[in-house]
């Protein structure tokens, strides 16, 4: 099998709500998304996407996903896309780095291998849970009245899990926090994310003012050097995800004990293929997970899915879905949804979801 055709296209998905990262530093209204399409000499086409969280996250934007691929695409036609590993070290070689620009390839060459081989790309994987995952919402607000205001919105929707943004002012912080947890219901389950927005001083300022809470607190300072210096001073649990790019990162965490649970965020680690071996990593650890995409529609919360099906239940702790944030849909209602706050493995072969092609405009790139 070879892949004949890479088709990209950029479309935009506006979200329902403004976002406010890190307790407000941070506001942006609408996602840049990259949907790829591979076709193959075999009649399979396989679909891809890659959504950067804005483009003042991480280093990640939409443009440099089409650009990366433009880059790429005269290495990888020809290739089987059902041996991701050799399209892996062929996408290394021609483009070193750039690993967001990577997983929406990445993501349709599993959407290939599974639908080749019959099964779900989890199955394809060496086995997907069939038990759903509950999606943790995202709670991006400034006060300790917004806070509940989006938190009652999700619950409302079923959502059991929640990543509360903090990481602006320490006392306000505080307060978000101390009211959250008093109103936290039974069997919920909250993080903390601070989304580098502190220093080493304001973060354990905070973390020591609420250490009888024993909440966990995401991405606390900026660097992995940041987080090893504070550990020792604090007790509370650490979950690291801005953090988590590359492999390196993963061994350097587990080796040296920074955190409890990995955020594995798809588009930043560069797909699929690279996850799993970071997920191999953390349960080898005792660390456990939060699956994600950065952002997008239901495409990226679906491979989010199968990754975390391939997680032991009491290892994953929740996923996350961007699709109940955007006011459009580009898969027409198909594909896992938001059931009672958790997401359900698809059973069709491969990703499970493809988008209305129709939907997507006119393509922004062809290459064949
Ligand atoms: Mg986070």
């Amino acid at each position: 099998m070879k892949i004949t055709a890479i088709t990209v296209y950029h479309v935009d998905l506006p979200l329902e709500h403004p976002y406010w990262l890190s307790g407000g530093r941070l506001k942006f209204e609408c996602l840049d998304a990259t949907l790829v399409k591979l076709e193959t000499d075999a009649g399979i086409t396989g679909w891809g996407e890659g959504t950067p969280w804005g483009h003042t996250y991480v280093p990640a934007h939409g443009p440099g996903i089409r650009a990366g691929i433009e880059t790429m695409a005269p290495f990888l036609l020809g290739l089987d896309p059902r041996k991701v590993l050799e399209v892996e070290r062929v996408m290394d070689l021609s483009l070193p780095g750039h690993l967001y620009a990577k997983s929406p390839i990445d993501m349709a060459c599993w959407d290939i291998a599974g639908q080749a081989a019959g099964q779900p790309i989890a199955d394809l994987m060496g086995g997907g849970s069939r038990t759903p995952r509950p999606i943790a919402s995202s709670v991006g607000a400034k006060t300790v009245e917004e806070t509940r205001a989006v938190m009652d919105r999700y619950r409302q929707r079923g959502y059991v899990a929640h990543s509360v943004k903090i990481g602006g002012d320490v006392e306000r912080d505080i307060a978000r926090i101390r009211d959250v947890e008093s109103i936290r219901k039974p069997g919920e389950i909250v993080l903390y994310d601070v989304n580098r927005g502190w220093t080493r001083q304001q973060a354990l300022r905070v973390m020591r003012a609420t250490e009888d809470l024993q909440v966990m607190f995401e991405q606390p300072c900026e660097t992995l050097d940041d987080i090893a210096a504070i550990r020792p001073l604090h007790s509370a649990p650490v979950s690291v995800d801005e953090s988590l790019v590359t492999l390196q990162d993963a061994a350097r965490i587990a080796r040296d004990g920074l955190a409890e649970v990995f955020g594995i965020k798809l588009n930043r680690v560069g797909g699929l293929t690279k996850a799993a071996r970071m997920r191999d990593i953390a349960l080898a650890h005792g660390i456990d997970m939060f699956v994600m995409a950065t952002g997008g529609s239901v495409l990226a919360d679906c491979e989010a899915l199968h990754l975390a099906a391939t997680i032991p239940d009491e290892n994953c702790h929740a996923v996350w879905a961007c699709q109940d944030m955007l006011t459009v849909d580009i898969a027409g209602g198909r594909g896992p949804r938001n059931i009672d706050g958790h997401l359900h493995l698809p059973e069709a072969p491969g990703l499970g979801v493809h988008p209305d092609e129709g939907a997507l405009g006119d393509p922004v790139g062809v290459y064949q």
